[in-house]
């Protein structure tokens, strides 16, 4: 939250900005022929304090998502309501999987076959499935984490074998671009994965789930198909470490 305001004035700009934000998530979503209610709507809640987190969760949003297993642990106590769906959105190492499953519905970081494998065997440990979505490098960014295009049927194939994670879409980030136009052709590449894995019907692959578009970027990616859309800083301001 920005610097040296009252808890009062940080509420009145969190409902502000999602007024703003919904407002702007209709009328991509109009642009794409679908409805507001078509696009699932996650605030990313990292580094923002529970007080503030539960004030959006007050103002109807109902699903937030943590990029960190710690820091998710840490506030889980805090969440009102507790049973908020909760969904882990950065990357996550195998020896923390076991800790991570119990408090979310979803991990839309999967980024590796080996890490999926290891979300089935723990998953099946604790007595529960998981849903997943695959992490795609959409721009073959060496600086970013995620399954390249050119692996992820394959990786995708070898991951539905494995029977306690259930593949629900893909999440996507594309590279950092100064416009539009760039953007849009970078989410428009995610969608036609989107499109062509699910057109292999393959047994326990249901691309339902396209997570692509944060606070910068969510209304061209809706414009190119996402169902959900990721927001943090334009929802709660910018992030203060
Ligand atoms: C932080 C984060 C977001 C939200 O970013 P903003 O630009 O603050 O909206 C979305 N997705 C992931 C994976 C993130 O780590």
């Amino acid at each position: 939250m920005t610097e040296n305001l009252s808890v009062e004035q940080c509420f009145y700009n969190i409902e502000e900005n999602y007024k703003r934000i919904t407002a702007r998530i209709a009328e991509a979503a109009a642009k794409s022929g679908r409805g507001a209610e078509d696009i699932r709507f996650m605030a990313v809640t990292k580094t923002v304090q529970p007080i503030f987190i539960n004030h959006a969760l007050s103002l109807g949003i109902d699903l937030i998502g943590e990029n960190k297993v710690q820091e998710l642990q840490s506030k889980m106590e805090f969440f009102k309501p507790a049973d908020v769906e909760k969904h882990l959105i950065g990357h996550l190492q195998t020896n923390k999987v076991a800790k991570v499953l119990p408090l979310v519905t979803m991990i839309q970081s999967v980024d590796s076959v080996k890490l999926a494998q290891q979300i089935s065997k723990t998953a099946e440990k604790l007595g529960k499935d998981m849903d997943i979505l695959l992490e795609v490098n959409i721009g073959d960014e060496d600086s970013k984490t995620g399954f390249s295009a050119d692996e992820l049927l394959d990786s995708a194939a070898e991951i539905a074998s494995f029977p306690f994670v259930h593949i629900r879409g893909l999440m996507a980030i594309p590279p950092i671009c100064d416009n539009s136009d760039m953007a849009r052709r970078f989410f428009s590449s995610a969608h036609q994965l989107f499109v062509d894995i699910g057109s292999k019907n393959i047994d326990n692959i249901d691309m339902s789930v396209l997570s692509m578009g944060m606070s910068h970027d969510y209304y061209e990616a809706i414009l190119e198909g996402a169902t959900m859309v990721r927001v943090g800083s334009s929802l709660f301001g910018s992030r203060r470490y």
